[in-house]
């Protein structure tokens, strides 16, 4: 397994609509693995293809913390939380339902930068495992607004793409600087991630 550099928002392949996934070869198991590794190393919640410059439609999440984050806040104090990345190969959203529904959310590529977002409240969708095996989940709350911003991103829709112009220029502000001060020698793990030629 490899840790794979992280885009930023201004890269390209984060505007591109990705290609869906036609089979499920040993590339697409080894890109898996990697954004699995990648998501871990990052501290992250999901991760999209884009975001490592991969233009397909293949999405790694946590599964781990998102079934420990919808425990009751007393269940949570006795299951520790496990790290279970699951990938979904050409995940779709069937049916959104709710109104809209305000969330603060984060990205891995837009770094250093939280905004809330208006999406649906529930959302029923369906993605294929790396075995082939097709699935269909009804999700909401933080599952919910996960999956909507990891497909987003397969459509080459960043979050700050859905807030005001204003507060856009300002993540992007907050993104060109943390490109900028990265440096290996103070941040060696997000130098790692972020800062590989
Ligand atoms: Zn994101």
């Amino acid at each position: 397994m490899a840790l794979l550099k992280l885009q930023v928002a201004g890269a390209v392949v984060l505007k591109k609509k990705a290609m869906p996934v036609a089979d499920i070869t040993p590339a697409i198991r080894t890109l898996a693995d990697d954004m699995a590794e990648t998501l871990k190393a990052a501290h992250g919640l999901a991760l999209a293809a884009p975001q490592v410059g991969e233009s397909v439609r293949l999405v790694v999440i946590d599964r781990g913390y998102l079934e420990w984050e919808a425990l009751s806040e007393e269940e949570r104090k006795k299951v520790r939380c496990e790290y279970r990345p699951e990938a979904l190969i050409n995940p779709e959203i069937v049916k959104k339902e709710g109104g809209d529904e305000e969330l603060e959310e984060g990205c891995l590529s837009v770094p250093g930068y939280r905004a809330a977002v208006k999406r649906a409240r529930i959302v029923t969708y369906r993605w294929r495992d790396l075995g082939g095996v097709m699935h269909e989940r009804r999700a909401e709350g933080l599952e919910a607004v996960c999956i909507q911003h990891e497909l987003d991103h397969l459509d080459g829709v960043l979050f700050i793409d859905r807030i005001s112009r204003l507060k856009r220029n300002l993540a992007l502000g907050k993104v060109k600087k943390f490109v900028e001060e990265l440096d290996p020698e103070e941040d060696e793990a997000e130098y790692r991630l972020y800062g590989k030629p």
